[in-house]
């Protein structure tokens, strides 16, 4: 959702290049001052996702503390410019710095007034807690006398200093914040203290003393004393927390740009530390968990803003504030509703109350569950009415679908739990105890599921969270960093579980009088917030009502359609449960695995001449016939493909080695000469189907050509089974589909043979079924020559896997001994089995359709490979003008919600199946839907019959 907004006002605006070629400095500062703005929602890009949203609430008259923000192109030109101001920034910042202090009516600097400020880091799309920002600033050695003298409160003012200098040796002077960290701990020691807000002044001058003793040891330089000085470094540190390791692992996760950049916003601080009647918290105009329309958040008296984002203290729901301070929560209610109304989506406020008075310090669309984005999408369109339809699918990222086919556990579990924490998502999880995000990185790197433990999550930590099955922290509330970035993803995270107490060097963490170590299996209810000890059984999810209805929609919208990759009946009936429309591929050699099957498929393997191998494979035919009777049945009416056997065939015989350890032992030991000879032959046939590499070896169509016998078998099972089904009055569309097909000999060969088989079954039964004959594209060449191929394919099937492993030349199975050190290095984008590489495989992919259609100009193409369910690829499928994808029956939404927005964002054409050039889109929507579709459904309904007809 914030990708399709982003990329709107991104053609909107153009930074002005006007001001550089007439050789002067860009505008590099816009000023947010006293219900004025230069800035707006408009200006993303420019200033960051905080920078344009204060200067848009500053316009709308919301109450938001006066100040200026430096844009992205600044950040770009320090970047390039060898970690330099461009020339003219500074001044441009000192003259907006003027502004700033007449709109608050004090000074940097000033001794007796001093203004203070926060330089706050701000890209366009948001990273929470990723980069950062330095409070307080200003401050000095006289300036917190000034500070206390004029607010009355020594107290507040040494918190404000000790809070300053901790973020400033941090963020800028790089300072492990342990350190000064275990100094304000031992210091609440020392006072009897039993949070922060209860140290008094003197322990807080104290703390002061020593953090800046730290300084100057750290860097042999006193603690810098002149303001500007300090704004100057703050800038610059913001600048670089682009390129901090947690920044960058959390774009790489989320496959954001390195170039954007962040802004920097300088804004006048207003203090939630001022004693009871202050406070600061985070609130959301909708349950960002459920997506309930109600008023949803969290609050700390008397803190500072950073207190409730850190999970340091557990805050008090917002509720608390209705009694504490009912003006302001009357006043916080009003401006979050007018904030949702005027975005049209749920947001994420910052807000602070300084001595009664309340302040707006950020706002942004609130990360939610998948849920929390179907529900409020659903509910925004049909009962608010306050955005149209295909902005509600719009609104859902269709990865984050995924989510909701989470497993929960079962309700039927009966259990006890160890402790129990705040449910930040749904989803439930089950893996081993870790406290090292590292570890948890390397133990997910070996496919085991890890649970990672900590007291509370910091944005260092994102790498190790992104790996694990879940999360659970000791500390922090529903919107503390665990629980907002667990949220994103839709992980399973319970935070706040207060009676886990983690115990970190021994690598263990006790709950109540359970102690759970490290490595031992928990499992984590996210929807109750419940720890327990071992593997609870899971369940699949169930569907919500909103989650059915923006499916329908999607269907409605979609032109690319959607199958599902299916191989059993049972699989079939959960893709049209999930709302599949036909099967992309079965894959019959899984049929061969079966308990009954497997020996005869062997014995078929082992024949040693074409009599006997004819004999096993006749054996098969019942079971592979039971099989397409229950898919074609799950089905109907939709189609459904089969693709004939496709494995080199020692996949089907016991691995080499251990055949040969057994063999050799029996030899060593002389007895059970039976099993010996069995062996033996085993051995014999494995060796004589040994391969250098079977990937590019003895399989697919290759297969089918040189034992015959295996193919016509299946086309006789399919046959059979569609003539049975058909009998009973169901309707059946069998689509036989030729793996690996290089050259036009091949398919000729194979669809005779199938043609031929096809037409004695029905004869032999007497019926009329329409079936057609088609390929996969997954050979290079197959693509190039596709128009050759067409003449004797009624379908083409990208099967991306194979294409992607032939084009890249990289072995599916090997790719990881080297893909962790290619994406680091930025030497591929994405792992290409997963994303389909658009310029590459994409363009193999495009060639094979356009020369396809040269010869077949209705051909029916789609692809089967696992991009099918990846919404970047589907949306590729697209554009090149498929007509469906086929994914893994979870896939199946997923792929329906980004082929929806694939046909919003640029509209089929009707007849060709390409996509229309984007400027004639806005006139043609309408016509497009409407009138298209049905008629391209019939076009293809008749050119079916036409060619089936024989
Ligand atoms: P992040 O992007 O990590 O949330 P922010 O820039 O939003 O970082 O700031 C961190 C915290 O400091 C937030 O809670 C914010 O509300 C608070 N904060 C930032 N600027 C001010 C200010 N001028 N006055 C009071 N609190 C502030
Ligand atoms: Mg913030
Ligand atoms: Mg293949």
């Amino acid at each position: 959702m914030a990708q399709a907004g982003s990329r709107k006002r991104a053609r909107r605006i153009r930074p002005r290049p006007t001001a550089r070629s007439s050789g002067a400095a860009p505008k590099y500062v816009y000023s947010f001052a006293g219900g004025k703005a230069e800035g707006s929602s408009a200006l993303r890009n420019l200033l960051g996702g905080k920078g344009c949203e204060l200067a848009e609430m500053t316009k709308m008259g919301v109450p938001v503390p006066p100040g200026f923000t430096i844009t992205t192109e600044a950040w770009a030109a320090y970047n390039a410019g060898g970690k330099k101001h461009p020339a003219g920034l500074w001044t441009q910042a000192m003259a907006h710095l003027a502004r700033l202090e007449a709109a608050a009516g004090s000074r940097l600097g000033d001794p007796k007034r001093p203004l203070l400020v926060s330089v706050r880091s701000g890209a366009r799309a948001s990273m929470p807690g990723m980069m950062d920002t330095v409070l307080n600033l200003g401050l000095n050695d006289k300036s917190v006398d000034g500070l206390a003298a004029r607010t009355r409160n020594e107290r507040f003012a040494w918190d404000c200093y000790r809070r300053f200098i901790t973020l400033f040796a941090d963020v800028v002077l790089s300072i492990d914040r342990h350190a000064l960290d275990a100094l304000l701990e031992a210091a609440k020691t020392r006072a009897g203290a039993r949070t922060d807000a209860d140290l008094p002044a003197p322990a807080l001058r104290e703390l002061v003393a020593e953090l800046k003793k730290v300084v100057q040891d750290k860097t042999g330089r006193p603690f810098p004393q002149d303001p500007h000085e300090q704004l100057r470094l703050a800038i610059n540190a913001v600048f670089e927390s682009w390129w901090a390791k947690k920044a960058v692992d959390y774009r790489r996760i989320h496959r954001l740009p390195d170039d954007w950049g962040t802004a920097v916003t300088v804004m006048a601080m207003v203090f939630g530390n001022l004693g009871p009647t202050s406070g600061t918290g985070v609130c959301f105009s909708r349950d960002p968990s459920s997506g309930e329309r109600r008023f949803f958040g969290e609050f700390l008296v008397n803190a500072q803003g950073e207190d409730v984002v850190a999970g340091i203290r557990t805050p008090e729901p917002i509720e608390a504030l209705k009694t504490r301070m009912p003006a302001v929560y009357r006043k916080l209610t009003a401006i979050k509703d007018r904030l949702e109304q005027h975005y049209r989506d749920m947001q994420d406020i910052e807000f602070t109350v300084q001595e009664g008075q309340l302040f707006i310090l950020q706002t942004r669309s609130g990360k939610r569950t998948a849920a929390a984005a179907v529900r409020i999408a659903v509910e925004m369109f049909e009962k608010e009415k306050r955005i149209d339809r295909d902005t509600a699918l719009l609104r859902v990222e269709p990865a984050s679908l995924h989510q909701l086919l989470v497993k929960t556990v079962d309700p039927a579990a009966r259990y006890t739990a160890i402790a129990t924490g705040l449910p930040a998502t749904p989803a439930a999880a089950v893996g081993k105890v870790v406290f090292d995000p590292e570890r948890a990185v390397e133990m997910a790197l070996r496919e085991e599921a890890v649970i990672l433990v900590r007291a509370e999550t910091s944005p260092e930590d994102v790498a190790g969270m992104h790996s694990a099955q879940g999360v659970l922290t000791s500390r922090g509330g529903l919107t503390s960093h665990a629980a907002v970035v667990a949220r994103g993803w839709g992980k399973c995270c319970v935070v706040g579980a207060g009676d886990v107490v983690v115990d970190e060097e021994h690598r263990l963490f006790r709950a109540g009088r359970a102690v759970v170590r490290e490595g031992q299996v928990i499992t984590l209810n996210g929807a109750t917030g419940e720890v327990i000890v071992g593997a609870q059984p899971l369940v699949d999810p169930k569907l919500s009502d909103e989650f059915r209805k923006l499916l329908g929609w999607a269907q409605g919208r979609a032109t690319t359609t959607v199958r599902a990759n299916a191989d059993t009946p049972a699989d079939a009936i959960k893709a049209r449960e999930f709302g599949a429309v036909g099967i992309g591929l079965v894959r019959t050699e899984h049929m061969f695995f079966g308990d009954q099957r497997i020996p005869i498929v062997r014995e078929m393997i082992m024949a040693g001449d074409v009599q006997a191998r004819k004999k096993a494979v006749d054996q098969l035919l019942p079971f592979q016939r039971e099989d397409f009777i229950g898919i074609f049945r799950a089905m109907a009416p939709y189609p459904v493909t089969i693709r004939l056997l496709d494995p080199p065939l020692h996949e089907f015989l016991p691995k080499y080695k251990e055949v040969l350890e057994e063999y050799t032992r029996l030899d060593a030991r002389g007895y059970n000469p039976e099993r010996y000879a069995e062996l033996g032959a085993i051995k014999a046939r494995l060796e004589a189907l040994l391969e250098a590499n079977p990937m590019l070896g003895h399989r697919g169509c290759r297969l089918g050509i040189t034992f015959p016998e295996i193919y016509e078998m299946q086309v006789r099972a399919i046959m059979e089974a569609a003539c049975e089904v058909a009998a009973a009055g169901v309707t059946v569309e069998p689509e036989i589909m030729i793996p690996l097909t290089g050259t036009v000999a091949e398919m000729k060969l194979t669809r005779e043979m199938t043609d031929r088989v096809a037409k004695q079954v029905l004869t032999e039964t007497g019926r009329k079924v329409a079936y057609s004959v088609g390929t996969m594209i997954e050979v290079p060449r197959a693509a190039l020559i596709a128009d050759r191929i067409a003449e004797h394919a009624e379908f083409f099937s990208f099967g991306t896997n194979d294409l992607t492993q032939m084009t890249f030349g990289y072995s599916r199975d090997d790719i990881g001994k080297f893909l962790p050190f290619y994406l680091e290095k930025k030497l591929l984008p994405n792992d290409p089995f997963a994303v389909l590489d658009q310029d590459g495989v994409g363009e193999l992919v495009r060639v094979g359709i356009e020369r396809g259609r040269r010869t077949v100009p209705t051909l029916k193409v789609g692809i089967c490979g696992e991009h099918g369910g990846e919404p970047s690829s589907v949306e590729f499928c697209h554009r090149v003008g498929m007509t469906y994808v086929s994914c893994s029956p979870y896939m199946v939404p997923v792929a329906w919600l980004a082929a929806s927005q694939a046909e919003i964002k640029e509209p089929k054409h009707p007849e060709s199946g390409e996509v229309k050039p984007k400027a004639s889109r806005a006139n043609t929507r309408k016509a497009v839907t409407v009138a298209a579709r049905p008629a391209t459904r019939k076009a293809t309904r008749v050119a079916r019959k036409r060619r089936n007809t024989r």
